[in-house]
């Protein structure tokens, strides 16, 4: 029988990008929708990053790159690792990939035995679990709630260790939550794994530059950590550079020379262009990472105000990132008179038939309760998103 191998039948399909997937379709068809789905900023790349492209088309950078990726890249990464977050790193220890997804998916094929344990703070972003099963290793989630901000504590961080435990993969700023976990916070994580000197920490910082309390803070910053720390980022969210496909591992030469090996044979060096691009991301004036920030932090303002309006909606405000994570559990149970609300996947699609409101179910990252709206859109769509959630669940009895 022709059929597909039992790892892809095992994986989920991305749900953040089916759900945008499916408003693209509805758009086509004609149906007024607004896309709170996808995790992308709106703004355009700034100019003198496009510029750097064009060039480099016209310099005829049209060949192979070097798998980990040109080496001006990555002094520009280790550059900025040094200006930024005040970390020493040397080239070799940077691999630069077709975005942070396959930074992430490198990292954990590189370090991951089939059976091996990979502990994840729940909510989580949609990919981890399923980049885990691609490498054959187990997801070890650790709930969190609400209350807690949805971080985890240290407690439950020693209780969730077993001695399979291969990995730790968590995100500050958090996709879905928006939290961040403090440098005390980091610390006092850091002082459980001290205790466990075999596990490997994958610290996903593609959300450094949209923090809104303070500076970034990383796992790496501990030199008793620093040898088994990966930072992840990339240039996708912090210069809105989501579609050029760059990523990077900063990391033990060990991982960063295996995931260059795994790469070397699965896609080779990313697009030469889209590197050319990224120095001058990284090199160049800074100060639309900035504005964009800023702008996001006053969409999330406006966003929180409305959607406190809403009946139902149980929130708080997240300190980073460009989600809104609202509770919605108090509205399991209600019905339209045709529909009924029983969980956050009904209430997603609800929302997006009958509001014409794209959101994702926080069923897709491990948080039933929950919704997410990304908040990554204009503050006149998003004001009118709103409207349209709040009208469609006052019709809710
Ligand atoms: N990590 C997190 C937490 C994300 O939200 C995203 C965005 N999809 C990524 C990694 C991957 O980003 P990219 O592949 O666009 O660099
Ligand atoms: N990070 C974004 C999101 O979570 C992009 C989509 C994706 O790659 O999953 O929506």
């Amino acid at each position: 029988m022709l059929k597909v191998s039992d790892r892809i039948a095992a994986m989920e399909l991305s749900p953040t990008l089916a759900m945008s997937q499916k408003s693209r379709e509805m758009k086509a068809q004609g149906i007024d929708v607004i896309n709170l789905s996808v995790g992308e900023p709106d703004f355009d790349t700034p100019d003198h990053i496009k510029k750097a492209a064009q060039k480099a088309i016209d310099d005829n950078y049209s060949h192979y790159s070097p798998v980990p990726g040109f080496l001006e890249l990555r002094q520009a990464v280790v550059n900025k690792l040094k200006r930024e977050n005040g970390l020493d790193y040397t080239t070799d220890q940077i691999v630069v990939s077709n975005g942070a997804k396959q930074s992430i998916a490198n990292a954990m094929m590189s370090i991951v035995n089939k059976g091996d344990e990979v502990i994840i703070p729940s909510p989580f972003w949609v990919s981890y679990s399923e980049i885990v099963k691609l490498a054959e290793g187990t997801s070890v989630f650790i709930p969190t709630s609400i209350e807690q901000d949805f971080k985890i504590t240290p407690d439950q961080l020693e209780k969730a260790i077993t001695s399979k435990t291969k990995a730790f993969l968590f995100s500050s700023p958090s996709n879905p939550t928006g939290s961040l976990y403090s440098k005390e916070e980091l610390r006092a994580l850091a002082d459980v794994f001290a205790k466990y000197p075999d596990i490997v920490i994958m610290s996903d910082e593609i959300y450094e530059h949209i923090n809104y309390v303070g500076s970034h803070e990383s796992m790496a910053q501990f030199d008793d950590m620093k040898d088994r720390v990966v930072v992840i980022n990339g240039v996708s969210k912090g210069y809105a550079m989501t579609g050029w496909r760059i990523g990077y591992i900063a990391a033990p030469l060990w991982i960063a020379k295996a995931c260059g090996k795994l790469q070397g044979q699965m896609t080779s060096g990313a697009s030469s262009i889209a590197q050319m691009a990224s120095v001058a991301a990284l090199d160049g004036d800074q100060s639309s990472v900035v504005s964009m920030r800023t702008a996001f932090k006053k969409r999330r303002d406006l966003a929180l105000l409305q959607l406190k309006e809403i009946p139902g909606f149980e929130i708080r405000e997240p300190k980073g990132a460009f989600y809104l994570f609202p509770q919605v559990s108090q509205l399991f149970g209600k019905s339209n008179g045709s529909v009924s609300i029983n969980n956050a996947t009904d209430l997603s699609l609800y929302l997006l038939e009958t509001a014409n409101v794209a959101t994702v179910t926080g069923e897709a990252f491990g948080a039933p309760e929950c919704l997410r709206l990304s908040y990554a859109t204009s503050e006149e769509q998003m004001a009118e998103a709103i409207r349209r959630i709040k009208s469609a669940i006052e019709n809710l009895k």
